[in-house]
């Protein structure tokens, strides 16, 4: 006896047929659909990603959709470079603004959430090697815990008066980000926030400053200098927290902490000073336009 698929029609039989009469939905989907899947995007609520949408335009939309099967594929076979890695998140992103704009940071997220969607489940899996005792862990997190440093400022563009003058901070975005990876400054963290810096005031204008002198003036900063950059790095960051992870292995249970966008080990605050020290900087920013 040979096995005859249920779902085919059998020789010899009357055969029913295939086609099925179709109702209006059915009648919607064509052989030329198939080209391009119908993916339903979700809207991001942009008051509640790490960036808290104040970079963005008023009423900006920025809205994802899960990664397809594909690209699955494609992120699981290969060595994805942060570069690759922006490029597949970006290509499941729709924006009313350009989206080389969008925060590093909130991309990061956006690329965990697509991550979530297509995963469908509410548990991420995070493998690591403990930094302890080398095992191999693979624990499930559930994304309910995921939570936030939102930017610390009030409104953007950050100024920040220096020696030389009023110099205006922007967060970095994906399109400077690539600029710093393509200047190969990627190791380079006096570069993050040359980068993140748009100009210095004068009168009612910002005017650009060259990359490299400005390298050199951060780089050279007196203590003063060096506190304002300080409060302003610390103030752009943003991004998702870590999460604390214990260790398998029961004769080691080692505690440490993933970062789950993969962003933390690019946009690392400088080193934090004493209150007394903070509050005369602080009183050096302003926020807004
Ligand atoms: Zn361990």
């Amino acid at each position: 006896m040979t096995f005859v698929p249920s779902n085919l029609p059998v020789s010899g039989k009357q055969e029913t047929p295939l086609a099925v009469p179709a109702t209006n939905e059915q009648q919607k989907v064509l052989p030329s659909d198939f080209d391009v899947p119908f993916i339903p995007l979700i809207d991001l609520n942009l008051a509640e990603i790490p960036s808290k949408g104040l970079p963005y335009p008023k009423g900006a939309a920025i809205s994802y959709r899960p990664y397809l099967y594909g690209e699955v594929k494609q992120i699981s076979q290969s060595k994805i470079q942060i570069r690759g890695m922006i490029d597949h998140i970006l290509n499941g992103i729709e924006c009313s603004f350009p989206k080389y704009d969008i925060t590093l940071a909130d991309l990061l997220y956006i690329g965990l959430l697509r991550k979530i969607s297509t995963i469908g489940d509410t548990e991420l899996m995070l493998p690591y090697v403990c930094p302890n005792c080398f095992a191999k862990n693979t624990p499930k997190v559930d994304t309910s815990v995921l939570d936030f440093d939102y930017i610390g400022v009030p409104a953007l563009p950050i100024r920040a008066v220096m020696s030389k003058g009023t110099l205006v901070f922007k967060p970095l975005t994906v399109g400077k980000f690539i600029e710093l990876i393509n200047d190969g400054k990627q190791e380079d963290e006096i570069a993050y926030l040359v980068y993140q810096c748009d100009g210095i005031k004068i009168n009612n204008s910002v005017m650009p400053v060259n990359r490299e002198s400005l390298h050199r003036y951060f780089s050279m900063a007196n203590t003063v200098d060096g506190a304002v950059l300080t409060q302003v790095d610390k103030r752009l960051y943003h991004g998702v927290k870590p999460v604390s992870v214990v260790c398998s292995n029961k004769s080691c249970n080692f505690e440490t902490s993933i970062a789950l966008d993969g962003g933390e080990a690019y946009l690392i605050p400088f080193h934090s000073s004493d209150d007394e020290r903070k509050k005369s900087i602080e009183s050096k920013l302003s926020f807004g336009e």
